[in-house]
């Protein structure tokens, strides 16, 4: 007999238990009795799915050697699941939850996981070869060995995110390639001021040890730029000199500025 996946999620039905059932039990992963065959029952349904989109609770459950290939699994829950070894090749994962996920040796190619929220999830090697992550959350979250070839990250937030030994990430990385030519200013989410910047800062970091010195240049700008409009926010006095830094060279970022504002300065000084 087929597996039918839950479409609506059920309690746990354990007694006292708040949890909702994981997809395919009766039981939350607390109180699931048979652990190690539960990533058969898994494994069984993704072998048989279809194109249709299916929404999996999979909190907490651990689980590995899955293949979630081609699949519409958009808006699932893998809260605080443990994933080893899965590929997901064209899966549609958007807007599921992976909080407090730990991501092991798993590869998703050309997926869609834009609006994933991975806070605090820890993501070991694995990639995210040109799947789209933009608006997802990566706040932090901690990150080893992870390898973004080809993906976009726009609008994605990195607050407090831990990278080690992080691969392919650059300015283009940013860019979001739905939005006409000449829209497409990189960005990660700039929501809140003061997060923006401290992430803006850490990328500088990250790019400049990766030798991309003029990408690092753009994520010095938009970290001052962030700054600038905390200070606003915040009535502080030093947004003035602040804008004036921008005004005048971009925060030494924009070559062109420096000279428009040197010959304003020349031509009114005669
Ligand atoms: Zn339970």
């Amino acid at each position: 007999m087929a597996i039918s996946p839950k479409t609506t999620l059920t309690n746990c039905q354990h007694l006292l238990c708040e949890e909702f059932a994981l997809s395919f039990s009766k039981h939350c992963w607390t109180h699931l009795e048979f652990k190690a065959d539960y990533t058969k029952q898994v494994e069984g349904f993704l072998k048989t799915a279809d194109e249709r989109s299916v929404c999996l609770n999979l909190r907490k459950a651990q689980l590995q050697d899955l293949n979630f290939s081609r699949l519409n699994l958009s808006g699932s829950c893998f809260n605080q699941a443990h994933l080893k070894h899965c590929e997901a090749i064209g899966c549609e994962l958007s807007k599921s939850d992976m909080i407090g996920a730990r991501l092991e040796s798993c590869h998703f190619v050309g997926c869609a996981l834009n609006g994933v929220n991975f806070t605090k999830a820890i993501l070991r090697d694995c990639s995210f070869s040109y799947s789209d992550i933009r608006h997802a959350s990566l706040t932090e979250s901690t990150l080893h060995d992870v390898d973004f070839m080809g993906a976009h990250l726009y609008g994605v937030s990195l607050w407090g995110a831990e990278f080690n030994n992080v691969k392919h990430l650059k300015r283009k990385s940013f860019q979001d390639p739905q939005k006409p030519s000449k829209e497409t200013q990189a960005a990660i989410s700039e929501s809140n001021h003061l997060m923006a910047c401290d992430s803006y800062r850490m990328l500088k970091h990250y790019l400049n040890n990766s030798g991309l010195y003029e990408d690092a240049s753009w994520a010095a700008y938009r970290e001052l730029t962030m700054e600038r409009k905390y200070f606003f926010e915040k009535k502080d006095s030093r947004y003035l000199p602040s804008l004036l830094m921008d005004l005048l060279s971009g925060y030494a970022a924009k070559p062109n500025r420096v000279i428009v504002s040197s010959l304003v300065i020349i031509l009114f000084l005669l």
